[in-house]
C-alpha cells in the first residue's frame, strides 16, 4: 500500500504516518526528517537545507526527487510507504508519477487533510512551548512564510490528483484518534 499525506505545516501528517505505520508496517518516508537528519550529520547538503528550512522555504525538487527515488528503493518500502511531506510541488508530483511507473508501483491513495489556518498557528504556538518537540523552523513567523508556499507552491497539487480521481479529503480538525479513522475508512475503499 502506497500512500501520500498530503495538507499544510501542522496539519498532523507526521502524527498519522506514524500511526498508519505501526498498523500497517509500512515505512514512514518524510523529507523534512531526512533532510533535518542530514542538518544533523553537518555535511554541505545540511548546511544548505538548515537554512531553506529555517526561511520556510522549499529545497530544489530535483535534489528531493532523487532523495525519495532512493529512499524507495530500500527494503522497508517493500510492504509499502506513506509519503509525508513529499511531493510538495507540481513537478515532484509528475516525477513521483514516473518513478512509480517505472518502478511498478501503484499509488493508492492521496489524502488531504483540512485544517483551519489559525488552528496551524496554536498548534505550533504549543509545539514551540513544548521544548523537547520543537524545532528550529517552529517559529510563527516562519510558519506564516511555510504557509504562503505551501498555498503557492504544494496547494496546486490538489487539482493534479483531483483530475486524476485519487484525491480524497478528510477533516483534520477532529481529535487525532478519529483522523486516524477517516483515514483508515479511505485505505478499506481503496
Ligand atoms: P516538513 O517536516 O515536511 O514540514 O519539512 C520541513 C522543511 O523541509 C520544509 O519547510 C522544506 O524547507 C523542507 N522540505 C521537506 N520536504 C520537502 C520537499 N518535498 N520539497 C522541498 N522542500 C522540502
Amino acid at each position: 500500500m502506497n500512500i501520500i499525506l498530503l495538507g499544510p505545516p501542522g496539519a498532523g501528517k507526521g502524527t498519522q504516518a506514524q500511526l498508519l505505520t505501526e498498523r500497517h508496517g509500512i515505512a514512514h518516508l518524510s523529507t523534512g526528517d531526512m533532510l533535518r537528519s542530514a542538518v544533523a550529520s553537518g555535511g554541505d547538503l545540511g548546511q544548505r537545507a538548515k537554512k531553506i528550512m529555517d526561511d520556510g522555504q522549499l529545497m530544489p525538487d530535483e535534489l528531493m526527487i532523487k532523495m525519495i527515488s532512493e529512499r524507495i528503493e530500500q527494503s522497508d518500502c517493500a510492504k509499502g510507504f506513506i509519503l509525508d511531506g513529499f511531493p510538495r510541488t507540481v513537478p515532484q508530483a509528475e516525477a513521483l508519477d514516473t518513478l512509480l511507473e517505472g518502478k511498478g508501483l501503484p499509488l493508492d491513495a492521496v489524502i488531504e487533510i483540512k485544517v483551519d489556518e489559525e488552528e496551524l498557528v496554536s498548534r505550533i504556538e504549543t509545539r514551540i512551548n513544548e521544548s523537547e518537540q520543537a524545532r528550529s523552523d517552529d517559529t510563527v513567523d516562519t510558519l506564516r512564510r511555510r504557509l504562503e508556499v505551501y498555498h503557492e507552491q504544494t496547494a496546486p497539487i490538489l487539482p493534479y490528483y483531483r483530475d486524476k480521481g485519487i484525491l480524497k479529503t478528510i477533516d483534520g480538525m477532529k481529535p487525532i484518534d478519529e483522523v486516524t479513522e477517516q483515514i483508515e475508512g479511505i485505505l478499506k475503499a481503496a
